[in-house]
């Protein structure tokens, strides 16, 4: 059977990317061997969202004295959690067969492999079945990062060590849990099960949280997590699994810290493996897609969008770059633009930031000025935010005096930072975003006010 496009894999990448096929009229086939939401909807951002929205309805009941709330004693009901969490995913994953059945794509439920090229196009193999594809759409995603360290391979076998995937389904609540790796799912993962009652230690090599987050917002986020009771060891390498311990180096000296359980999550890379990519000559950067901007391959008719090309590795990328690659298939013209995407830490506070760092602008040679005032400035993050230490920190380029880049720490700024985007993709002047008008009380006019500086 030949098809126009076979997409591979059924995330935010594949299947948007099938959805817009199928609504301009290309008869489409979309694969996935595990289940359609791909890692996002199934064992990502919204799993993760589900359970970090109780755990902040429980910390607020929990400190509701100082609102004059009292509620006794609080319970976070952890097997409670996870039904609903599942019941969500479900609901999301029934919606999106929902939308390819209305666009006329055809699921098949399987791996697929590349199997070669003829005379029509691309032959993908899924169980004995072989499909033609005039184009290729490469969205297979990524995969955790499991360090090759003695100790990892038997905990995993005994589920001792566990990645994104088992943490998100986990049954009880460990009363010890040991984190490998401080960036945004080792953060969310803390927080969740601190709120459910695990005493958490997060293992970070490096000497700050948050990877390449604002390293002021950073340090901010630390003294929030650290105040809550997480344990964090910085600058510290982890060496191996022994027993029921993990053993680090930190500043020369070796720790071994005690665990029920361990999550790993120090990375994650593309999942090429086994694709048949080299079958049909597909370049590879270090094991990513390589891809031009308009997410094509060095092959004519091969496109790859989402984690799997290794650009970004968030959602709403993935979301874009499928967009871009189907219209650069429908002769339309797109590119994809990086500098105004946001990430967001979801925890509570929440961490928000979009475009350049001053890190990164000073790397780059960029010349900035800065504002930064503190959340308290907002009288709605005022009252909803008893003691919060957030702020909101805004970059421009010193001559054009556009805006570079927005960081934001406390509740609400994974809301905001939207139409701090906006503002950079449209090359807003500090003049321009002083014009415009902002919703009262809102939190977003912390970007009013801190523009309001220069
Ligand atoms: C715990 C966690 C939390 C996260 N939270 C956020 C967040 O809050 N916001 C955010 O933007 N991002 C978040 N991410 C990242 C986000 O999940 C990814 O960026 C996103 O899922 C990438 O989409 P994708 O379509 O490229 O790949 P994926 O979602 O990984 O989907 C790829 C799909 O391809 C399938 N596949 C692979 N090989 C084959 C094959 N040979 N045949 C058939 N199918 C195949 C896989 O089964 C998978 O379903 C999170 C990730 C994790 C792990």
């Amino acid at each position: 059977m030949t098809y126009e496009l076979i997409v591979i894999g059924g995330g935010p990448a594949g299947y948007l990317a099938a959805e817009r096929a199928g609504q301009a009229g290309l008869s489409t086939l979309l694969i996935e061997k595990r289940s359609l939401g791909g890692v996002c909807l199934n064992e990502g951002c919204i799993p993760s969202k589900a359970l970090l929205y109780s755990a902040k309805i429980a910390d607020n009941a929990r400190h509701g004295e100082k609102y004059g709330v009292e509620a006794g004693e609080v319970v976070l009901n952890h097997p409670v959690v996870i039904k609903r969490k599942n019941k969500v995913v479900r609901n999301l994953v029934a919606g999106i067969k929902a939308k390819m059945r209305k666009n006329n794509v055809t699921v098949v439920e399987d791996t697929a492999y590349i199997a070669g090229r003829n005379a029509e196009g691309f032959e993908v193999k899924a169980g004995d079945a072989v499909y033609t594809g005039r184009r290729l759409l490469i969205a297979s995603g990524s995969v955790p990062i499991m360090p090759p360290l003695p100790g990892v391979k038997e905990g995993v076998d005994t589920g001792f060590v566990m990645t994104n995937r088992e943490i998100l389904d986990l049954e009880e609540v460990p009363n010890r849990l040991v984190i490998v790796g401080g960036g945004v799912i080792g953060l969310e993962m803390a927080s969740y099960y601190h709120s459910a009652g695990s005493q958490v230690t997060v293992i970070e090599m490096l000497d700050h949280i948050a990877g390449p987050t604002d390293s002021e917002i950073s340090q901010i986020l630390l003294k929030n997590y650290e105040k809550k009771g997480i344990r964090f060891l910085l600058s510290s390498k982890v060496t191996r699994l022994e027993g029921n311990s993990v053993v680090c180096e930190t500043n020369g000296e070796t720790l071994v810290v005690e665990a029920d359980k361990v999550l790993m999550s120090i990375g994650r890379r593309a999942d090429t493996e086994g694709l048949g990519l080299d079958n049909i000559g597909v370049e590879l950067d270090r094991g990513r897609v390589k891809v031009d901007n308009k997410c094509q391959t060095n092959i004519p008719g091969v496109y790859a969008a989402g984690d799997v090309n290794g650009v970004s590795m968030l959602a709403h990328t993935a979301y874009r770059e499928s967009e871009v690659a189907v219209n650069n298939m429908l002769g339309r013209k797109d590119v994809m633009r990086y500098n105004a995407i946001a990430s967001v830490i979801y925890t509570n506070p929440e961490v928000a930031s979009v475009g350049e760092t001053e890190q990164t602008a000073a790397a780059k040679g960029i010349e900035y000025e800065v504002a930064k005032l503190p959340m308290m400035y907002s009288g709605r993050y005022m009252a909803e935010n008893e003691g919060g230490d957030g702020i909101c920190k805004i970059l421009i380029e010193k001559n054009q005096r556009t805006l570079l880049g927005v960081h934001m720490i406390g509740n609400y700024s994974s809301e905001i930072i939207y139409g701090a985007a906006l503002m950079i993709e449209m090359e807003m002047r500090v003049d321009d975003v002083k014009e415009l008008v902002f919703p009262h009380p809102t939190v977003s006019e912390m970007i009013r006010e801190t523009i309001f500086e220069f």
